[in-house]
């Protein structure tokens, strides 16, 4: 199928299974994994999560202790990404007059959003209808802002649209192939400003303190993430039982509350995310995954080099075929 008319059919009230409407419009196909392989991460976090009982009840209880403070919020968030800026600007040549500017929301499906207004300059929207808990800081900081989102629409900007001349790169069609390669390298922006012990030593010593959290905890707790990321293709899982029509909204929140830790409310938001993006989900694991080989097999472990490879991916059309090793 071709992305383009994929995504006028389904205007037009045609609706695609989640597996072929993912592979059009994105040009990449999501694995399929079976509730063992989850089952095994699940009962590697169940040793770490203190406590005992339901495993997503007794981690709910425990992140209490990682929620920043709403008054806190826009402090630790704006510390968060002038750290991610600075380190981005060390590697990447940016704009002279880039900027953005953080307004805080409610009533959104999702927990973080990008709107580039052109000219160098995003809107980034951070919902608050949740709690925020301390590790979304850095991440949202690097995925909205620097070296995701607001990077890959400068660079695009720049590089394409006025150097180039290449008008058609001022319009952002998100259901394409693009979005494949935005959300897996805002994904994988996070490790890239922030790699290995980084992000937990500047959640320690700067974030931690700034919202009054205990540090003495920041270890465990870091490494217990460690392990959910992995666990989010549960989401994708989720996402297809039920776009697909074989499980209800419940039944897939049910699925989120037990692989993902999600709180109930949570869960229930993430499935209004599946239902206004769809197979759009996997932009952001499978994406982030395939970006990460990339670089990894261009670039090895030497971070400028890294850097490099990352901001030709970001400054040259690419899609997910064009990144895959296989
Ligand atoms: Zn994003």
């Amino acid at each position: 199928m071709q992305g383009g008319f994929t995504k006028l059919r389904m205007l037009r009230g045609e609706i695609f299974a989640f597996d072929d409407e993912a592979e059009s419009l994105y040009d990449a196909l999501p694995p399929h994994l079976d509730s063992l392989h989850f089952n095994q991460l699940l009962s590697d976090l169940d040793e770490l999560v203190p406590g005992s009982g339901n495993l997503t009840k007794r981690y709910t209880d425990y992140s209490q202790n990682f929620i920043i403070p709403v008054d806190k919020l826009d402090t630790v968030f704006q510390v968060a990404i002038d750290e991610a800026r600075q380190r981005t600007k060390k590697h990447l040549k940016l704009p002279g007059n880039e900027n953005f500017e953080i307004e805080y929301v409610t009533g959104k499906s999702w927990s973080g959003y990008n709107y580039y207004k052109g000219n160098s300059y995003s809107l980034i929207q951070i919902n608050t209808d949740l709690p925020i808990y301390i590790e979304r800081a850095i991440d949202l900081a690097c995925h909205e802002g620097y070296p995701g989102h607001h990077v890959f629409n400068a660079l695009l900007e720049q590089n394409l649209v006025r150097d180039q001349g290449f008008m058609e790169f001022s319009v952002y069609p998100l259901f394409s192939p693009q979005s494949f390669i935005a959300e897996g390298s805002a994904n994988y922006g996070i490790d890239l400003a922030f790699p290995g012990q980084e992000k937990i030593n500047f959640e320690k010593e700067v974030l931690y303190p700034l919202a009054g959290l205990d540090t003495s905890l920041a270890d465990s707790y870091d490494q217990i993430q460690r392990l959910r990321v992995q666990l989010n293709y549960a989401g994708n899982e989720a996402a297809r039982a039920y776009l697909d029509g074989k499980i209800s909204r419940e039944a897939a929140a049910k699925m989120l509350e037990k692989y993902l830790l999600y709180e109930p409310e949570r869960a229930l938001q993430r499935t209004r995310f599946f239902d206004q993006y769809r197979s759009y989900v996997i932009n952001y694991n499978l994406g982030k995954d395939m970006v990460a080989n990339f670089i990894r097999q261009e670039a090895g472990m030497d971070e400028v080099k890294r850097w490099s490879v990352f901001e030709d991916l970001l400054s040259t059309p690419k899609t997910a075929s064009m990144i895959s090793s296989e």
